[in-house]
């Protein structure tokens, strides 16, 4: 036996036994407030992943504190809410977009015991979950009808499921995207049995290359926002107006996916122009859909806005059983839905819009008190500055474009500023904030005024100036 083998088992045998460990008092504290069954199941995944690396050769040993780490994250539940100093705007990670005070009233008050979802208040009889929220986006959009659905890839997947099944569907060459989360616009065309024709090249597609391709087996058109990407230089895509036009002419529907579906025009404030959903209405697309946590700022939600035929149709599909949503994402839709029917109103309480349209002063100024607020106790232990900074859409809206915002950015002198991320977001509740060259970034764009007290306790304890 080689000295390193003897080592290899010697450390083995040095593995403590479950109910020894569940037994530790250097655990007691955490291990008294994990319930016992939980405690078992992660002291058994770490004895097993322990035996297993120092199998592997590694020169692990049984660490206590390795231990205790394990056993605080399931003190608490998983899905906690998180202070979002990335500068983010809808961070997949991070949940989208956050809600509006009138969606959590609603989400509240919906939650807190039996609701009216699928039952007609003036009459007692059974209603339909769906009409709550059917007005309010036929009136907002000018759509003679509207569904709803759990995303807006499960919109695609009913809409060419109802629309073109068993038939061609035509798409430009340029549109054939990849949302993350493995959404690619081949992927549902198969999925909904729809035989994918695309046309044109990947920076070119002109009206000849759809109208060539169109054959009896057509079943519908396809226009998709491009969402997390952009071609630039010599490039030609073709406007939804002439694809109706086409469509109109030839008998055949045209399809708008709008990814991010803006419902207010955001280029009035000095922002990029996302595709309005009630444009695509206007220009007689058949249906458009969209999703309901990126810039509408609800809950995650497919929303399929449209000519009544079609809508009617896929109502009756077998899918939307499947996809239908829940109670709470119609309570968040509705009172989310109901703030674009008053712009002043909508400026004032939609939690993304806020975020858009914060203005740069009120986070240099921001930035400024939790800077003062730390400076002090830090002695030394940081450097801490505010710094222009630049924001971004994020969730496949304006892909391209970023947005002038205020950071705190703080130096450590004792840790890496990787280690301070870590630490950062493993305070309570968890702060994210960007890691640029030799700093730590609080963006303040999506850091709120309301952040500034527990992100201050956070910076404090991770530098150990608590
Ligand atoms: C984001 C996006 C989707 C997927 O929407 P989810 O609501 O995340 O399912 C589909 N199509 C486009 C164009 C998108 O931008």
């Amino acid at each position: 036996m080689t000295g390193k083998e003897r080592s290899v088992q010697e450390r083995l045998r040095s593995i403590p036994a479950v109910e020894k460990v569940l037994a530790d008092k250097r655990v007691g504290s955490v291990m008294a407030r994990v319930h016992r069954r939980m405690a078992t199941r992660v002291v058994r995944q770490y004895l097993d992943e322990l035996r297993r690396s120092i199998q592997a050769g590694a020169e692990d040993e049984y660490d206590v504190d390795e231990l205790g780490r394990r056993l605080e994250q399931e003190v608490r539940p998983r899905l906690t809410r998180v202070i979002n100093g990335l500068g983010v705007v809808l961070h997949t990670g991070l949940g989208r977009c956050p809600l509006s005070g009138a969606a959590q009233e609603g989400l509240r008050d919906v939650a807190s015991g039996f609701s009216s979802l699928e039952i007609d208040v003036d009459s007692g009889r059974r209603g339909d979950r769906y009409s709550h929220v059917e007005s309010l986006l036929c009136e907002l959009t000018g759509a003679e009808a509207a569904h709803v659905v759990n995303n807006n890839c499960a919109a695609t997947l009913l809409v060419l499921s109802s629309m073109a099944a068993g038939r061609e569907v035509i798409v430009s060459r340029g549109q054939l995207i990849e949302i993350g989360g493995s959404f690619r616009i081949p992927d549902v065309m198969r999925q909904s049995g729809c035989t994918m024709v695309e046309v044109g090249t990947t920076n070119r597609t002109h009206l000849r290359d759809y109208a060539n391709a169109i054959t009896e087996r057509t079943g519908s058109i396809i226009r998709v926002h491009m969402s997390n990407y952009r071609i630039t230089g010599f490039i030609k895509e073709v406007g939804l107006e002439e694809l109706v036009q086409l469509g109109n002419e030839r008998g055949i529907p045209v399809i708008d996916d709008l990814g991010s579906g803006a419902l207010i025009d955001l280029s009035v404030f000095g922002l990029p122009k996302e595709p309005l959903v009630q444009e695509s209405m206007k220009t007689g697309a058949a249906v458009a859909c969209f999703s309901g946590d990126k810039l509408i700022g609800a809950c995650q939600a497919g929303i399929i806005v449209g000519k009544k035929e079609h809508i009617r149709r896929m109502k009756k599909h077998p899918l939307t059983r499947a996809l239908r949503c829940d109670k709470l994402s119609f309570a968040v839709l509705e009172r989310t839905l109901e703030l674009f029917l008053d712009e002043a109103r909508l400026l004032e309480e939609h939690a993304v819009m806020r975020v858009l349209l914060k203005p740069v002063e009120q986070m240099q100024k921001e930035a400024k008190v939790l800077a003062r607020k730390v400076e002090q106790a830090l002695k030394g232990k940081a450097d801490v500055m505010v710094k222009p900074s630049l924001s971004e859409f994020g969730g496949g809206s304006l892909a391209t474009e970023s947005l002038e915002s205020r950071a705190l950015a703080v130096s450590p002198r004792a840790i890496s500023v990787d280690e301070l991320a870590r630490r950062m977001r493993h305070s309570r509740p968890p702060v994210f904030g960007r890691v640029e060259r030799d700093e730590y970034l609080l963006d303040f764009r999506t850091l709120s005024k309301d952040d500034i007290p527990e992100t201050a306790e956070a910076l404090l304890s991770a530098l150990g100036a608590a």
